[in-house]
């Protein structure tokens, strides 16, 4: 009942789009998909293993901010862009906000403009919630919250989501913008909270937990993510923005110690350590828009979430000790070097 699609997805061997790519392969089987990566350490082609060799599905490495490499793969005809190809961990944006500048605003900006010279029909922008800052005990981020962001990852963001924006109103290009709060599930780089409190559990190693712990976060199952994205660039109305959010709540403590109870391991590794600079207090989601335009629905809670993600790094543990000891990086280069 759809018609067929050519899409560009960005930064598909990431956590988020490595899912999103499973996620449309596996739902629109006719759909034409070509993934571009610059490869990072954080872009893994293990996450990508199941769609190698099929006939719909091509990768390609590149820089989103390299002009040049993009637009043969314009000239042969793109119906939509998918963007999530960043820089996404906040720590290293501290260390090294310049390598964020690029990825994020100039590759941004990179990909605004084939979209605009080759008359894309859908640019979906996948930013998030930490564009607003940081919120107190009370109230959420809706759509229509100002934009302050507070580290240089945010700012970057946000940065991207202003030319975004510009470009629909400028050029009237046919943008998206989904914001979305934190992700966990499969295939998560394990220099994130849940991974890392994972892998660190299994090992007997200790949990470092900023601060007092007391930050919260609004957790979302990275298929219902998906779900979100796939509405969204076949229903969402153009120059919007959606608010995604699984209205899960809760505090990192609070998540570290779900962890450790789920793999039966003491508290005793919990070790706090000294708070990340500037360091949001709350993030949480008003995704009532996306809900009642799109009629888009959260399936997992966290509790069932948290279980399912704990069972798939059990499952791969082998994935788990490639990304951490590099090994994948080797592969990479025996798999793809000479393409
Ligand atoms: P990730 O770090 O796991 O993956 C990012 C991918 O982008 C990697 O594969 C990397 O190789 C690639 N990449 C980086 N710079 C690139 C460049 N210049 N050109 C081409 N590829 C490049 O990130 P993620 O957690 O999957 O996040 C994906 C997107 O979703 C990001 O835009 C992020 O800002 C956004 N987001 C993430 C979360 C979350 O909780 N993870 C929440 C909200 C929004």
């Amino acid at each position: 009942e759809h018609t067929t699609m050519k899409l560009l997805v960005t930064g598909g061997a990431g956590f988020i789009g490595s899912n999103f790519v499973h996620y449309m392969m596996s739902r629109y089987p006719d759909y034409e998909l070509i993934n571009v990566d610059a490869l990072t350490y954080a872009g893994n082609p293990e996450n990508l293993r199941q769609v190698e060799g099929h006939p719909n599905y091509t990768f390609v490495k590149a820089d989103i901010a390299d002009q040049a490499a993009l637009t043969p793969l314009f000239e042969s005809g793109i119906d939509a862009v998918i963007n999530f190809a960043a820089e996404s961990h906040v720590d290293r944006s501290i260390l090294q906000p310049g390598l964020f500048v690029h990825a994020n605003i100039v590759g941004t900006q990179t990909l605004l403009d084939l979209s605009k010279t080759y008359q894309a029909k859908k640019y979906v922008q996948v930013s998030t919630d930490e564009v607003y800052g940081t919120l107190g005990a009370e109230g959420l981020f809706t759509e229509n919250t100002p934009l302050a962001p507070n580290s240089p990852y945010s700012a970057s963001k946000a940065g991207a989501d202003l030319l975004v924006r510009a470009y629909y109103e400028t050029y009237g290009l046919p943008a998206v913008i989904t914001r979305c709060s934190n992700n966990y599930g499969p295939y998560q780089f394990p220099e994130k909270l849940i991974p890392l409190m994972i892998l660190n559990a299994l090992q007997d190693k200790p949990l470092p937990v900023y601060g007092d712990g007391l930050q919260i976060r609004d957790w979302l199952y990275v298929e219902d993510h998906c779900k979100a994205i796939d509405l969204v660039l076949h229903q969402g109305r153009v120059g919007e923005v959606y608010n995604v959010g699984g209205s899960n709540e809760r505090t990192n403590l609070h998540v570290v110690k779900t962890i450790l109870q789920e793999l039966g391991k003491p508290e005793s590794l919990i070790r706090h350590v000294k708070d990340r600079p500037g360091h949001d207090r709350r993030y949480a989601i008003d995704a009532d828009k996306i809900k009642r335009e799109l009629g888009w629905t959260p399936s997992h809670s966290f509790e069932n979430g948290i279980k399912s993600t704990i069972e798939w790094y059990l499952r791969n543990e082998e994935w788990l000790e490639q990304v951490v000891s590099g090994a994948y990086r080797n592969y990479y280069d025996t798999q793809y070097a000479k393409r």
